[in-house]
């Protein structure tokens, strides 16, 4: 796939760059050893900014989605896990 995939979906709805479900970062960083939204700041505030979401990096590469550190999945969604923001797309490679 060109280009980075689509943030289809953000059900965290206390992280800064989210209005009305949609991710509006220009692009996010998904990280580490667990599939974890980097970009989230929870605040009481929210970006004006209209454009949605995209992956700009993802570390996880235990994830079948994953490519040279990069996500190929043709988008993602990103929901509550404790009190951060995960990537529910993630998938382990079989
Ligand atoms: S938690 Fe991540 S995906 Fe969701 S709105 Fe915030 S930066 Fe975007």
């Amino acid at each position: 796939m060109d280009g980075m995939p689509p943030v289809t979906k953000c059900e965290v709805e206390n992280c800064f760059y989210n209005r009305d479900l949609q991710c509006h970062a220009p692009a996010i960083n998904v990280g580490g050893e667990h599939p974890n939204c980097d970009t989230f700041i929870p605040m009481g505030n929210h970006i004006g900014r209209q454009g949605t979401g995209t992956v700009g990096a993802c570390h996880v590469s235990q994830c079948e989605y994953n490519a040279d550190l990069t996500c190929v999945a043709n988008g993602i969604v990103v929901t509550h896990h404790a009190d951060h923001a995960d990537c529910e797309t993630y998938e382990p490679r079989g």
